[in-house]
């Protein structure tokens, strides 16, 4: 059984349709039995997903990528089956969504001052109406200007989080958002805690920190974790109760990896399904 939690549509900044983000998992060899979608703060891709899902007879976790900061550092909450029409989290995905606007604004005047030819219309024009817009849509807009040729390279070179040109947006605390998703019924794990820059917030006196709040479990195989990140992300999970899942943080064509490159034990998706009490499994 192949399960992988954590993946993107364009209800934020993957390039597929969340059907065809579904289909594709229908079609992997070997199949894709259970898909995590997890679009950056938003829900809006849930409902295209679902009838998907049930079309193609995929086993569907519903779920979102709440984006928080700590100290000026990007931290990832994953929360899984969570109530869509929970109010206070809703609010809290609003807001977050809005300042992503004003961001992404302020950073186009950053690079137009630099004297990169870029608009904030031509960034809009890459964003799925309804959806997050993020950092990728504004690799695309200087893809499409011909500046550069992929959004890898627009990050290399323009957009990576210490570059003149970040802007952050509003955040909340990683505290405030584990509280959120279990209030809203949800199961909450950390996303690639040692993806983002090592060492800033230390990493494993914010996950037992969280683990006191309800932190469920922790994203510990994904694409950018060394070994030894893994190693030292198992044992700690061990020693503290939580699970362990493994994703691919599937973006479509827009990063080089591929669905189902990290995957999840069953045990492990049988405890979240058990857990979550927001919105139930999808199970065609
Ligand atoms: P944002 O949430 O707007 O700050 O943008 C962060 C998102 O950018 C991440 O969730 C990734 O999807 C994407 N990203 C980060 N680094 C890269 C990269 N090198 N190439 C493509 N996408 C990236
Ligand atoms: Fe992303
Ligand atoms: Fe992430
Ligand atoms: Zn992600």
């Amino acid at each position: 059984m192949r399960i992988d939690l954590h993946t993107h549509s364009t209800a934020s900044d993957g390039t597929q349709s969340p059907a065809a983000l579904v289909l594709e998992a229908a079609h992997l060899r070997p199949r894709l039995d259970v898909l995590g979608l997890t679009d950056h703060d938003t829900t809006s891709g849930w409902d295209e997903a679902e009838a998907a899902a049930c079309e193609h007879g995929v086993t569907l976790v519903r779920g979102v990528e709440i984006s928080c900061e700590r100290e000026g550092h990007s931290i990832h909450l994953l929360g899984y089956l969570i109530d869509p029409t929970f109010e206070p989290l809703i609010a809290e995905l609003a807001l977050a969504r809005e300042s992503r606007v004003t961001r992404l604004e302020r950073m186009v005047e950053l690079l137009v001052a630099d004297g990169i030819p870029i608009s904030y219309a031509a960034v809009l024009a890459h964003v799925p109406p309804g959806a997050t817009p993020g950092r990728p849509h504004l690799a695309d807009a200087l893809v499409t200007t011909g500046l550069v040729p992929n959004r890898d390279e627009a990050f290399a070179r323009w957009l990576y989080n210490d570059s003149p040109y970040y802007v952050a947006h509003y955040a909340p605390d990683p505290a405030r958002a584990v509280e959120l998703v279990l209030m809203a019924g949800g199961v909450p794990v950390i996303a690639h805690p040692y993806a983002v820059r090592k060492g800033l917030v230390p990493v494993p006196g914010l996950i037992e920190e969280l683990a006191a709040l309800g932190l469920a479990g922790v994203e510990v195989d994904h694409p950018d974790h060394s070994a030894e990140a893994r190693r030292e992300l198992r044992s700690l999970t061990a020693a503290l109760g939580l699970f362990a899942t493994g994703s691919s943080d599937y973006h479509g064509a827009g990063k080089r990896n591929w669905l189902a490159e990290e995957t999840t034990a069953r045990e492990v998706f049988e405890e979240i399904a058990h857990l979550g009490t927001g919105v139930g499994v999808v199970r065609p």
